[in-house]
């Protein structure tokens, strides 16, 4: 039996009960093959594969707090530090009812090799909790981050783990939780990025994933003898990386026609009016209803939809697996010709394969939503030169290193003879620095 094989079944027997984390590794490690195959005795004896595929360690804990009611309420928190070979464990907090441990440790495996292809010093983590901030009040939401740092500040620093935004956790609860690791730690450090202005938070953070998913988006057209100006989009999600992918696509001259919540989605011919979808969702933290009823040229529609609508570009940004085979038949009907993923595994892996076969350029999340991480790092790196970078700056590091990134991954891809396969080309190239330095770090 082939490395990989034994690799992938004993992470089947030992992960049974965690689908996202299999699918995971499953997709890294079948792209993976032709790599692993060329070193694969040196690599089994060094046992690469296994140390890869385990968690260095992860911590569940308890989150009690105080509801608005007086009664205490009891939530899970994790963080898994995945692997810190090329330094420090970096990756967002997620808080979602849908949070489990199975979904931590799929994103925390995909960080390490999201965080390598930044080109940046950052390693592979991942945390969050089952709480939902949704229809809670502030100060619920405050008591539930400062219960849940106040555990998890034990295992976190600024050269130790540096969390960050994710899903449902955005610029207020990193204020809260920034708060109480100050308080409890008594240390005044980069410990969290995503941070307000006025204490350590980095220009362009807030827009960095959104608009590093359109420079490469723009790059990935650029090269493939096409344009994003004048492109029709179809974009999924309304949150952080949808709403700023939507507003640099605008910039770039591209027609942004859908989003979509997790009730139901819009679509708007005349293009997305961003201005009035971040007042929706950023200010009044409402449903898209509220948009439609605000905008005479946008439909409103309950449910999954925005995949059936006549599009150039596809750019699902909402949560993983959100794009399915279906959806994917819909798009190459519909003459797409590419789709790059600004949410996590948005896309399932029978509809990667499907665009990939019908030849729909395809760029995995791990690259096309690496902006936003790297911009952490930049974060990190003005909080230790205790200097703040202008916009111009940051966005400017932004968009070389997703320029980069895309090359480093069609180098990789034809380097194995896999020329425009960006899924193999971004494990290929994230994996090969991860697996030289865990390699020269000795077994640890
Ligand atoms: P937000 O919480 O800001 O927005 C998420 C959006 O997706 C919301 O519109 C939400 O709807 C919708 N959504 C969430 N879960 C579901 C679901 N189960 N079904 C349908 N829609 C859903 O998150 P972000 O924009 O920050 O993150 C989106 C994706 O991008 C995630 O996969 C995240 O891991 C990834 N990502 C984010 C980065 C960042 O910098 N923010 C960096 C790299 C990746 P509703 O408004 O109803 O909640």
């Amino acid at each position: 039996m082939s490395y990989v094989d034994e690799v992938l079944e004993r992470v089947k027997t030992k992960n049974a009960s965690e689908p996202e984390f299999l699918q995971a590794v499953d997709e890294v490690l079948e792209s993976l093959r032709p790599v692993i195959e060329a070193n694969e005795e040196k690599y089994r004896k060094e046992a690469l594969l296994e140390r890869l595929t385990e968690p260095d360690r992860q911590f569940k804990f308890r989150v009690p707090w105080v509801d608005d009611n007086g009664q205490v309420q009891v939530n899970t928190g994790y963080r898994v530090q995945f692997n810190n070979a090329i330094g420090p464990y970096k990756g967002g907090l997620r808080l979602h009812p849908s949070v489990n441990i199975g979904i931590i440790k799929f994103l925390g495996f995909e960080q390490i090799f999201k965080n390598s292809l930044t080109g940046l010093p950052i390693g592979g983590g991942k945390g969050g909790s089952d709480f939902d901030p949704k229809g809670k009040s502030d100060r619920e939401v405050m008591a539930f981050c400062q219960s849940f740092m106040t555990e998890l500040c034990k295992y976190i620093g600024a050269d130790v783990d540096v969390p960050a935004g994710d899903i449902g956790t955005g610029a207020r609860e990193i204020g809260y939780m920034f708060g109480q690791y100050k308080k409890i730690r008594g240390t005044y450090e980069g410990v969290l990025t995503g941070k307000g202005l006025s204490y350590g938070g980095s220009l362009a953070r807030t827009e960095a994933t959104g608009y590093g998913l359109l420079y490469m988006t723009e790059e990935l057209l650029k090269c493939n003898n096409s344009n994003i100006a004048g492109k029709t989009i179809a974009v999924s999600g309304a949150g952080n990386v949808a709403i700023y992918a939507i507003q640099k696509a605008q910039q770039l001259g591209a027609k942004p026609v859908t989003c979509s919540d997790s009730t139901g989605w819009i679509y708007d011919p005349e293009g997305i009016d961003v201005e009035l979808l971040k007042e929706v969702k950023e200010v009044k933290r409402a449903r898209l209803t509220e948009y439609a009823a605000a905008r005479p040229s946008a439909e409103y529609h309950e449910g999954r939809g925005v995949w059936s609508v006549k599009c150039d570009v596809a750019l699902p940004c909402a949560t993983q697996n959100e794009l399915h085979l279906e959806d994917a038949k819909q798009l190459v009907a519909n003459g797409c010709i590419a789709v790059c993923e600004g949410a996590n595994m948005p896309t399932t892996e029978e509809a990667t394969k499907y665009l990939q076969d019908n030849k729909v350029l395809f760029v995995p999340g791990k690259a096309a939503n690496a902006g936003g991480v790297a911009t952490s790092a930049l974060e990190m790196s003005q909080n230790s030169e205790r200097l703040s970078w202008s916009f111009e700056e940051v966005d400017a590091k932004l968009k070389d290193i997703m320029v980069n990134i895309y090359h480093n991954i069609d180098d990789a891809a034809k380097r194995y003879g896999q020329e425009g396969n960006y899924v193999a080309g971004a494990n290929i190239a994230g994996f090969e620095k991860v697996a030289d330095a865990m390699l020269a770090q000795g077994v640890c």
